[in-house]
């Protein structure tokens, strides 16, 4: 079959390699001008490294990534408790991605400077129209384009409903050294804001993520700044070296995101289906996004491989097996952000809700064990 892979991130990346080694015939594009590098900090859970392993990328990605730290959670001065991450790594997420892109490169070709502009279905086809005004026909369309997905724009969504918004915001900012003599993280709980502070293992900086409840308010940076610069005060003297990067951060230093979840009913659609973010972006602080955009490639491989000919029965099937997991995931981390940054009883029985969807929705993983590697 040959298909279109439009994104060479983590998902697309995958994706790509699975197929191809499945003897499909694939292309890949991405609208970025070269390969990313660099960025902020993802981390890698136990079910992301094992998928890593299983398509032959484990030791490039351990090379470029270090053991997380273990995670004290405190409100104030007080440590309410601490989290072992065991089989998690860390690593700058551009890196990653980067080195993805090359990987599935050795195997397939990839396109970059490429924008995906349009989509024409046909009885036995699709054609992708791109921004340079060329054009491609293919049996299957991939969309591996991220939380703002052209495809799924393209294929199922009328407006921007399908976009969870909370009313919070991340801040991100990276800060020189580490709270002192430890690589230990920290999330940091305060009124109607908490913040993830996780060292960079391998050098001598910290990403400070504080997450806050604007609600329906103007995102305003140096007010979010100074939320974030209070918090850490009130943390006490282990965080104070960052409380003044944070306070003066400047706009080349610092990132303001959205929280946001795509919550579409359908993932797919005739001969196009969506993964990764596209399908189901879970927000960075998951830190489950990897899991859920390798899960989704190989689940989606695993299934294409049962019925080849039948790609929307295969999109149907890989759906129905990936969405416990993205379900529940996405109302657990809404949930937990949620209680954590409430403002008042509403947000709190909101928030509960929320965790308690997530416990009647988690089941146990559906992770493939096929093996992916060259050769
Ligand atoms: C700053 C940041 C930090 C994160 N931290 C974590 C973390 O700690 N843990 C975690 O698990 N997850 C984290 N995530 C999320 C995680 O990176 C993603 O969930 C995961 O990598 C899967 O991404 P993806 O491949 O689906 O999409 P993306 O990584 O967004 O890749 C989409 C690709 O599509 C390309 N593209 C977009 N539009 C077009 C178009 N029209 N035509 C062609 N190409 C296009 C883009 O250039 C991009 O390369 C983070 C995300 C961000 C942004």
């Amino acid at each position: 079959m040959r298909i279109l892979v439009v994104g060479a991130g983590i998902a697309g990346s995958a994706a790509a390699h699975m197929l191809a080694h499945d003897g499909h015939d694939i292309d890949v594009i991405d609208s970025a001008p070269e390969p990313h590098a660099g960025g902020y900090q993802i981390l890698f859970n136990r079910t992301a490294m094992r998928l890593f392993r299983q398509i032959g990328a484990a030791e490039m990605v351990n090379e470029l990534s270090t053991p997380t730290a273990r995670i004290t959670v405190a409100r104030g001065e007080k440590v309410l408790t601490t989290i072992a991450t065991h089989g998690y790594r860390s690593a700058r997420r551009g890196d990653v991605v980067g080195a993805m892109s090359r990987f599935a490169a050795a195997r397939v070709p990839m396109r970059f400077g490429v924008e995906l502009s349009g989509i024409e279905q046909t009885l036995d086809g699709v054609t992708a129209h791109f921004a340079d005004g060329t054009r491609g026909d293919y049996d299957l369309i991939i969309g591996a384009d991220g939380l703002n997905s052209t495809v799924r724009r393209l294929t199922l969504e009328i407006d921007r409903s399908y976009i969870y918004d909370n009313g919070r915001r991340n801040l991100w900012v990276n800060v020189p050294g580490r709270v002192a003599g430890t690589t230990e993280a920290a999330i940091l709980l305060g009124k109607g804001a908490a913040a993830q502070v996780f060292p960079y293992t391998d050098h001598n900086e910290t990403l400070v993520l504080t997450s806050i409840n604007v609600g329906r308010g103007r995102t305003d940076p140096q007010q979010l700044r100074r939320i974030a610069a209070d918090l850490l005060v009130s943390a006490g003297p282990k965080f104070a070296a960052f409380v003044d990067p944070v306070r003066t951060a400047t706009s080349d230093d610092m990132k303001v995101t959205r929280f946001a979840q795509v919550r579409a009913p359908r993932w797919h659609a005739r001969r196009v289906v969506l993964l990764g973010d596209a399908a189901h972006c879970i927000d960075p602080l998951s830190g489950a996004g990897a899991h859920g955009g390798l899960l989704g490639a190989a689940l989606f491989a695993d299934e294409l491989r049962r019925t080849p000919s039948d790609p929307a029965g295969a999109a149907a099937r890989y759906a129905r097996r990936a969405r416990p997991f993205v379900r529940s995931t996405q109302l657990l981390t809404a949930g937990i952000l949620e209680r954590a940054t409430a403002r008042g009883i509403a947000q709190r029985v909101a928030a509960d809700r929320s965790l308690i969807g997530a416990a009647l929705a988690a089941r146990p993983a559906d992770v493939p064990t096929r093996s992916y590697h060259a050769g």
